[in-house]
């Protein structure tokens, strides 16, 4: 069913249809636009709120993640309170946006962004979204989100913030190049430093999310001519930045956007990850199938402690005399909290899940 747009008239946008760049309008076509954000952290939670806040007419935000206390500093999204009951972040950033502006459309997906269902992901609505924002901490979902919003004609917002640097670049399909274009493959993993290592400023990944949330917007609103066309680098604590032109970046041999082969969509790999700076596994099975959560709730034995929800099950589990704790979600994915060890997380996956 198409959802009612936000009403473009509405008080709550008079300071923003007063500025030239929106003007009434511009109003009225983001309250008929739909941005997709893949990751809800300290990118998702600022971008997500300034497209909220701005009136688009849908948000889709997609997040594998539980809050954690970690996240605090720089997610502005979550309280103290959803890092205690350990919320899964898409849960608590709708509930968060819907306060925030009841009148957009928040779609909430606690999953990962994987080969396996990102398109349906993506297509999961009545029409497409018309851009994807970058809030992912890793280079293996960036290739991936680059590979769907070639395939399927979407732009694409990339951002990164580590430490006291950040960069974004804004790519338009058909329209100057990809992001494998400018580097064929992904670092080595292991090879770049993570928040977990380096750490991040909070000014600088709200910075880059606000500067993802600016070039999204001109996108929304049809401004090709405005949007930045090069990769913009800074360094907040240096005050430094530096500017790529992209302007004639484009490779005309690049295997996603000349070849048209989509080589991060079209992986079948689905191996157990231990998750950033947590003593966690995230296992994903390589297909998309909702499970029974009532079952895997019995066959723990319903243990004392045991949250059920419509969205997921978590409780204790022992496995060799070690407690654990094993959050199961709807798709069938789930997270084995205390330990780092993919084949014990695997081993208690199959246990209580299913292999
Ligand atoms: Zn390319």
């Amino acid at each position: 069913m198409t959802p009612t747009p936000p009403d473009p008239n509405n008080e709550r946008y008079t300071r923003q249809t007063r500025t030239r760049a929106i003007g009434p309008e511009g109003q009225a076509k983001l309250a008929k636009s739909h941005a997709l954000i893949v990751g809800v952290g300290a990118l998702g939670c600022v971008s997500a709120d300034l497209l909220t806040r701005a009136g688009v007419g849908q948000l889709t935000i997609i997040d594998r993640d539980l809050v954690e206390r970690t996240n605090l500093h720089r997610q502005p999204l979550f309280i103290d309170q959803d890092a205690l009951d350990r919320t899964p972040k898409a849960i608590a950033a709708k509930a968060r946006l819907n306060q925030a502006n009841p009148d957009v459309t928040i779609h909430a997906h606690i999953a990962d962004f994987t080969p396996a269902n990102a398109e349906d992901l993506i297509e999961h609505t009545w029409d497409l979204p018309n851009v994807i924002i970058d809030g992912t901490d890793n280079f293996e979902t960036r290739y991936l989100i680059n590979d769907c919003a070639v395939k399927l004609g979407i732009p694409y917002i990339y951002g990164g913030a580590i430490a006291s640097a950040g960069s974004v670049a804004a790519f338009l399909p058909g329209d100057g190049p990809c992001l494998r274009c400018l580097h064929p493959d992904p670092p080595a993993p292991g090879s770049q430093p993570t928040c977990e290592t380096a750490g991040v400023v909070n000014a600088v990944s709200s910075l880059v999310a606000s500067a993802q949330a600016a070039e999204a917007m001109k996108i929304l609103l049809g401004q090709a001519d405005k949007v930045l066309r090069s990769m913009l680098h800074f360094d907040l604590w240096e005050a430094t930045r530096t500017r790529l032109d992209l302007t004639n970046a484009q490779d005309p041999s690049c295997v996603c956007c000349a070849q048209k082969r989509f080589e991060f969509l079209d992986s079948t790999t689905s191996e157990p990850q231990a998750l950033c700076g947590r003593n966690a596994v995230q296992i994903a099975p390589g297909t998309t199938t909702a499970i029974d959560l009532a079952r895997v709730a019995s066959t723990m034995g319903n243990p004392s402690g045991a949250q059920i929800k419509a969205y997921m099950v978590r409780a204790p589990v022992d496995h060799g005399g070690q407690t654990l704790e094993l959050t199961c979600f709807a798709d069938g994915r789930a997270i084995v909290e205390g330990t780092c060890d993919p084949a014990l997380a695997r081993a208690v996956y199959a246990r209580y899940i299913g292999s």
